[in-house]
């Protein structure tokens, strides 16, 4: 739902109809994760980063991708990849990297655009009410921490009922005048069709009057990287060893340290540079990602610490935010998190 134009996130092996009887979570699919997931006796794996991702012309064998397939395919393992829909949301993994850190005060780093939308309805006053109940009930009002937002005007609204009608007031070939509410509020893309099939089964006319207009504001709940406080700051060594020791990484590559305290900390999961310039923007003292380039740590230019802590590094924990997920929903289903360390980068200690 939430995923990036250029992602590839979903079923990626497997018909959808096929009967699951254990899932093996992962970061990414290699051949000795299929191998776990046989041994297992478990026919899907749901993985962070998505198998096929560039196109595919043929599937021979000829690459690692290939023989991935090969082998999922002839073993009846269906693939499923949660991709930048899990890095968009919340809880998702820069969330999940929050949480390790042991941030507070989060918020996301750069939130989306375009995925709210403004409901307008008129409603006869007795039924106002009743109308934003339902609505609220089902996804529309939330602001922040704020929930059933609204804003409510009365006037008057006019209709003449035509052949074939039956109108809840007035009669048929007569312009009725009734006192309304015109109900104003906010609802997320995602819940268009509960919003809106909630308002009209609790609106009592025949006919409801409503608009759904795009708003260009920004969707706090979604959206990349995220931003929050240390409960105490840290000098910057002691906030990298920190870093070290819960990411478990074997090399972090940092810009220029500072010399001053580590309090606001910005992060992204995986590749996260492109959000640099917003984590200086917002007056981050470090920014914890993966993927930086030679010449992006010269762009920290003592405004910032860069501190790239290694892709897989910094996406380890998202499997359990999968696992999570699905025992919390089914809790029932086999599901269990591939032992396999599927990092391609090795460091010579
Ligand atoms: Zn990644």
């Amino acid at each position: 739902m939430y995923q990036e134009s250029y992602d590839n996130s979903g079923l990626q092996v497997g018909e959808p109809a096929m009967e699951i009887n254990g899932a093996l979570v992962t970061l990414d699919v290699t051949e000795a994760v299929i191998d776990e997931a046989i041994a297992a006796g478990y026919n899907l794996v749901i993985a962070h980063h998505p198998l096929i991702f560039g196109g595919i012309r043929s599937v021979t064998g000829k690459n690692m991708v290939e023989r991935v397939l090969l082998q999922a395919i002839r073993n009846d393992i269906a693939v499923y990849a949660a991709h930048t829909n899990l890095d968009a949301i919340r809880q998702g993994v820069s969330g999940k990297m929050c949480e390790v850190i042991g941030l507070q005060k989060t918020r996301i780093l750069e939130p989306v655009r375009g995925k709210l939308k403004k409901l307008v309805v008129f409603v006869p006053l007795e039924h106002a009410e009743k109308v934003r109940q339902a609505i609220f009930e089902n996804g529309a009002g939330v602001i922040g921490n704020y929930d059933s937002c609204s804003f409510n005007a009365e006037g008057r609204g006019s209709f003449r009922a035509g052949d074939g009608t039956d109108p809840f007031v007035g009669r048929q070939g007569q312009i009725h005048y009734e006192p309304e509410v015109r109900i104003e509020t906010i609802f997320p893309d995602h819940e268009k069709g509960r919003v809106i099939t909630a308002m009209l089964q609790a609106h009592p006319y025949e006919e409801v009057a409503y608009d759904i207009y795009p708003l260009d504001n920004r969707y706090p709940e979604i959206g990349m990287g995220m931003i929050g406080e240390l409960e105490k700051p840290l000098d910057e060594k002691a906030f990298l060893g920190l870093l070290r020791e819960k990411f478990r990484t074997g090399v972090i590559r940092h810009s220029a340290l500072r010399g001053s305290q580590v309090k606001k900390v910005a992060v992204c999961g995986g590749a996260g540079s492109f959000l640099l310039a917003k984590a200086i923007s917002e007056k981050a003292d470090i920014f914890v990602s993966g993927d930086f380039k030679y010449h992006q740590f010269f762009d920290a230019d003592g405004r910032i610490v860069i501190a790239d802590i290694g892709h897989f590094e910094s996406e380890q924990y998202t499997r359990e935010i999968i696992y999570d997920l699905l025992i919390k929903n089914f809790p029932k289903f086999a599901v269990r998190l591939s032992e396999v360390n599927t990092n391609p980068i090795k460091y010579l200690s």
